[in-house]
């Protein structure tokens, strides 16, 4: 098989999802072809578009049924001359600072570190383990969520807890960092003196988090010890005082395992709506919990920014990504409008159109609508690692 055929296959598992993308090995090239598995555990639906496309229901119980049946296409992600695959790992822990080539060790590390992101952690890594499995011999590289964020100072990695916890790692690492560290590159190229400066990034999607960045590092997140941190998401409720699950425990009797569906999947815009987790749809209604839930994730959004512009000491720009941040336009005006007084105007034709710059020329500060693109950042990082003799 010539060169121009060999490709990076990219893996994102959620706990109902495996999106997956192939890149050939040439940097910034475009994929192969990219699609995902949803609804895995229910009606199981695979899309793939590139040279082959395809859209037909399937059946997978979990994720890695899913990864087996895209093995068993001829044409799909997992065929073809493989180079190395890239894995999307929400949780490092604290000390996977960075991307790593996957071998036993580092798969026991992250292990070990499942229990911090229950959702996300134990489908990846069954999805790794199998591929390893069926196709032996090719790399692996794993790319963290929290990587991106080990570099905060202690006011912003701590919890006011005893130290002794801090040294087990109970810490707020802050996750969405594959995505913010598109976000810094991409700010670089389109707006590279206000990139230099202090920057937003409002990842606002089903999963929610701010992050702040100085000259493109992150100091500080709206997520902490795990992604219920923060603001509020489709179904987590954000930041919750503690004392409200201590309640829910002691005065409800609420098991451990009911407390965590609780918080995983029964708050936040769901739960607070009592209607949706989808911010459309209460978006398009009248009923007054449904226009609070959306009150609610806007206050809490401009606040949270606000939050982080006094963590770096001033704000140069706002950056608004993912499915919320890219596409609703009614959010993002109605979170500028709430941070007008610090000098925010927005272009209402610009954020209509919903790309690059939507503040007005006039403005004091700057807004950007920049679509993410984590699985650039994955083929980039498994590219940088491809072990020499395998180029
Ligand atoms: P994740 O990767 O965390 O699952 P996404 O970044 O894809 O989430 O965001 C999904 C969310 O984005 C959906 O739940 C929906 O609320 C929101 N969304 C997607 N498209 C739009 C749109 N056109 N207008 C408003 N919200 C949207």
């Amino acid at each position: 098989m010539s060169e121009a055929d060999r490709r990076i296959v990219v893996l994102n598992t959620g706990s109902s999802s495996l999106k997956f993308a192939a890149y050939p090995l040439r940097p910034e090239a475009p994929p192969l072809l990219s699609g995902a598995v949803d609804g895995i555990g229910g009606q199981a639906h695979l899309k793939i578009t590139g040279k082959t496309p395809r859209d037909s229901a399937i059946t997978a119980a979990d994720p890695h049924a899913a990864m087996q049946v895209l093995a068993d296409l001829s044409d799909g992600p997992l065929s073809g001359d493989i180079a190395a695959f890239g894995h999307r790992v929400v949780h490092g822990g604290p000390d996977l600072d960075r991307s790593v080539l996957v071998d036993d060790a580092i798969l026991a590390q992250i292990e070990a570190i499942s229990p911090l992101a229950p959702l996300h952690n134990p489908p990846a890594l069954d999805v790794l383990k199998g591929l390893r499995k069926r196709f032996p011999g090719i790399p692996h590289v794993a790319c963290f969520d929290t990587a991106f964020h080990r570099g905060h100072p202690a006011v912003a990695d701590r919890f006011a807890i005893p130290d002794a916890l801090y040294q087990e790692g109970v810490r707020r690492y802050g996750f969405h960092g594959l995505s913010y560290q598109y976000i810094a590159g991409a700010m670089k190229t389109q707006a590279p003196e206000i990139a230099a400066g202090k920057v937003v990034v409002g990842h606002l999607g089903s999963g929610a988090s701010m992050c702040a960045l100085v000259n493109g590092h992150s100091i500080d997140s709206s997520m902490g010890f795990t992604a219920l941190d923060g603001l509020p998401m489709g179904t987590r409720s954000g930041s919750l005082d503690s004392g409200v699950i201590l309640w829910l425990q002691q005065q409800k009797g609420w098991p451990v395992d009911r407390v965590e569906k609780f918080l995983y999947h029964d708050c936040g815009l769901k739960g607070l709506s009592g209607l949706s987790n989808d911010i459309r749809d209460l978006l398009a209604s009248d009923a007054p919990l449904a226009k609070l839930a959306v009150e609610y994730f806007v206050y809490h959004t401009a606040r949270t920014a606000g939050a982080l512009a006094v963590s770096m000491g001033g704000i140069d720009g706002l950056v608004f990504t993912a499915g919320i941040g890219e596409h609703s336009a009614p959010i993002r005006a109605r979170v500028l409008d709430r941070l007008r007084w610090l000098g925010f105007a927005l272009d209402n034709a610009a954020n209509e159109q919903g790309t690059g710059r939507i503040t007005a020329a006039s403005s004091r500060l700057t807004a950007f609508v920049i679509p993410t693109y984590e699985e650039r950042v994955i083929a980039r990082e498994t590219l940088a690692l491809l072990p020499a003799d395998r180029p």
